[in-house]
């Protein structure tokens, strides 16, 4: 049954890929309506499974801890990337997630080699990491303001075409080393309408409860919205690698991006496959030992195992 769950899971997520080495144009190649044919019940279901699935994996990814995982968030303002994290994760537990976001960086981080505040954020093994905002914003927003740069107070020439060529080989070098030893990436693109973003703001404009969410700062940045395309497309053909490949998700839809978006973690999970561990057998006779102690503590009148009386099956199922 796992193997049907994950090949329906790959197909689905398939069309949202980036094929490494193909040249994105985000116009052209990705349209932020599209919602697979689905409509909104169809989706409540599926989000449903999916996120039970994330629970099943995310269990043995943390009892296998042999492998992380790190789920690098990407959007627009208002993309939806807050929503989709609720959403996707709420059924794990919490204490094998963690969330970084990442805003403008600190004189701390500045002080520092530019994918320093990352590398301190990766997962553990058997932990799910995930990054709302990511190293990717050293070539998103930091390309579209390359001022920006100047506090990072780089040696050398900077913001020429093979300044950029060197981040992206940089990133995927980063990637590829995590990967190597043992933590998949896998990142997903958010991918919003100019005209849902302007939806959206106005949203937060009119409704008191969102007000909070709104900033003056997202609407200026609106006005680089072609330039963000840009950085998003070669970024995306840059970087999209078959060890950590770029997904971009339709977010018109928020109910939409959620199902590709717990989808596309849970095909990562499956593809890991963790297993739990196996109790080797001299660790076994150590529990029959233990069992046997004490099952000789029974009370009178209480059966020696009370909880084999009332599960008559367990401790009789197959062991994987
Ligand atoms: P928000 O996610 O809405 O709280 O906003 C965080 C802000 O931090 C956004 O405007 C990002 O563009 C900005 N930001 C994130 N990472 C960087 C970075 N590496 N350099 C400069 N600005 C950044
Ligand atoms: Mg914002």
């Amino acid at each position: 049954m796992a193997d049907k769950r994950a090949e329906r899971i790959a197909r689905f997520i398939e069309p949202l890929r980036v094929e490494p080495g193909a040249k994105v144009r985000l116009g052209r190649d990705f349209a932020p309506q599209d919602h697979g044919g689905l409509r909104k019940k169809d989706g409540v279901e599926l989000l449903r499974t999916g996120v039970e699935l994330l629970a099943e994996y995310q269990q043995r990814l943390a009892a296998q801890d042999t492998h992380g995982v790190l789920l690098c968030l990407q959007a627009l303002d208002a993309g939806g990337k807050d929503g989709t994290i609720r959403h996707v994760m709420s059924g794990v537990n919490p204490q094998g997630v963690r969330v970084s976001s990442f805003k403008v960086p600190s004189a701390e981080e500045l002080a520092h080699d530019y994918l320093w505040r990352y590398d301190r954020s990766l997962p553990r093994r058997g932990e799910i990491a995930i990054f709302n905002r990511s190293h990717y914003e050293e070539v998103l927003v930091v390309r579209v303001h390359p001022d920006l740069l100047t506090r990072q107070r780089l040696p050398g020439p900077v913001d020429g075409p093979k300044f950029w060529k060197r981040r992206y080989r940089e990133i995927n070098d980063w990637e590829r080393r995590l990967t190597d030893n043992g933590f998949k990436v896998v990142k997903v693109f958010l991918n919003l309408s100019k005209e849902e973003q302007r939806t959206r703001f106005l949203k937060r404009l009119d409704l008191p409860e969102k007000n909070w969410k709104f900033s003056a700062a997202d609407v200026r940045e609106r006005q680089f919205w072609d330039d963000y395309q840009q950085a998003f497309s070669e970024m995306l053909s840059a970087t999209s690698r078959p060890w950590a490949p770029w997904y971009v998700v339709p977010a018109d839809r928020k109910w939409f991006a959620r199902i590709c978006t717990a989808a596309i973690l849970a095909h990562t999970l499956m593809d890991i496959d963790p297993q739990y561990p196996r109790v080797a057998d001299a660790a076994r006779e150590e529990l029959l030992v233990a069992k046997r102690n004490l099952e000789r503590e029974a009370p009178a009148g209480q059966p020696a195992d009370p909880y084999a009386a009332r599960h008559p099956s367990a401790g009789r199922k197959k062991r994987r």
